[in-house]
């Protein structure tokens, strides 16, 4: 059984439809459906993934310079010390990138067609295998929006997408990771959203055109990556910490956890994920962190969370954990527990 599912990931406004409603256990949103037995599976590759680029440039992007774009993306996240994973280029196709073939294909299309897709700069659709012992990828394909303006200047052009910024992000889908929220956002005078920083490629909304800044992962998208796919080494270099997010002594579903270690300023984030308000956040470096708890109510919660699940909390304001967690090597501190209240 295979399951077809398209997140329209990524973008001006990057939707998520399917989406990491992960295991208690789970660190980080992940790529994850229902297979026909009801059962979350988490969509990771079980044996590195081989791409193709399709022969086709927009203005300002050339083939050349399109696969440059592709292969710097998947550079980022291949060259990740604690994560495991590699990927490779196969070369360049004629197919067109959202059609199940068995080729795991990048490039672009002309979306302007397509109703809800005008804001959104690129989506990720997935194959996943359902019916082996460990579920798995076997196609997962990138389109990116022709119809918006894009170039490949590392020093980014005013009024034009970075190609390479949007790959990176929509290859963090490709590898299995779901949307973060280490981000600021304003409200636009049309209502539409304006990023005023973040601290994670896999952010949901872009940076605006020009900015190049999404070719480099954070220390956010390090742990993710590195969770998904952990070398030998990982699990007993960072630490972890876990606890609940409750209100009224109920459990609150879908907050922002933000661990920020004292001595880097490193932010790495995850969500609470079940009914009773579990949390894991994996991947931190030994040392001192603050852990601050707040909600999605800048955001979309859809980019985040199924929206058939249960209802994300937005209606608390900024907690933080009484005092600092020193996160050890190789261990997990539990009971980082924080009582949030209602605005
Ligand atoms: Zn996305």
């Amino acid at each position: 059984m295979t399951h077809r599912v398209r997140p329209r990931v990524a973008g001006f406004v990057c939707l998520l439809l399917l989406i990491g409603m992960a295991r208690s256990s789970d660190a980080y949103l992940k790529t994850s459906i229902e297979d026909d037995a009801g059962t979350l599976v988490i969509g990771t590759w079980d044996s590195p993934p081989t791409y193709y680029v399709t022969a086709q440039g927009v203005p300002g992007v050339s083939v050349a310079a399109l696969v440059s774009a592709v292969q710097g993306g998947f550079d980022a996240w291949t060259s990740v010390a604690s994560a495991n994973i590699s990927a490779t280029y196969g070369g360049l196709t004629n197919a067109f990138p959202d059609q199940v073939d068995h080729q795991n294909v990048i490039g672009f299309a002309d979306l302007s067609g397509m109703p809800g897709f005008e804001d959104t700069l690129g989506f990720t659709d997935y194959l996943l295998a359902t019916d082996s012992t460990s579920p798995h990828f076997f196609e997962t394909d990138i389109v990116l929006n022709a119809n918006f303006p894009w170039s490949t200047d590392p020093a980014g052009v005013p009024g034009r997408y970075d190609l390479q910024s949007i790959a990176t992000h929509e290859i963090g889908h490709f590898m299995g990771l779901g949307h973060s929220a280490i981000g600021l956002v304003q409200t636009r005078a049309d209502g539409s959203l304006d990023v005023v920083g973040k601290r994670t490629v896999m952010f949901p909304i872009a940076f605006t055109p020009g900015n190049v800044s999404d070719r480099v992962l954070t220390p956010d998208d390090v742990a993710g990556i590195s969770d998904l796919y952990p070398a030998s080494t990982f699990r007993t270099e960072t630490g972890s910490i876990s606890g609940t997010v409750t209100e009224n002594g109920q459990g609150v579903f879908g907050a922002q956890i933000v661990a920020m270690n004292t001595r880097t300023g490193a932010l790495i984030s995850n969500f609470s994920i079940d009914q009773q308000g579990s949390y894991v956040i994996a991947g931190l470096s030994p040392g001192p962190y603050i852990v601050r708890v707040e909600s999605l109510d800048q955001l979309d919660p859809s980019s985040f969370f199924d929206p058939a699940g249960p209802a994300v909390d937005t209606d608390f304001g900024v907690t933080y954990f009484s005092g600092p967690v020193v996160v050890p090597a190789g261990g997990n501190v539990p009971n980082i527990n924080v009582t949030v209240t209602a605005q």
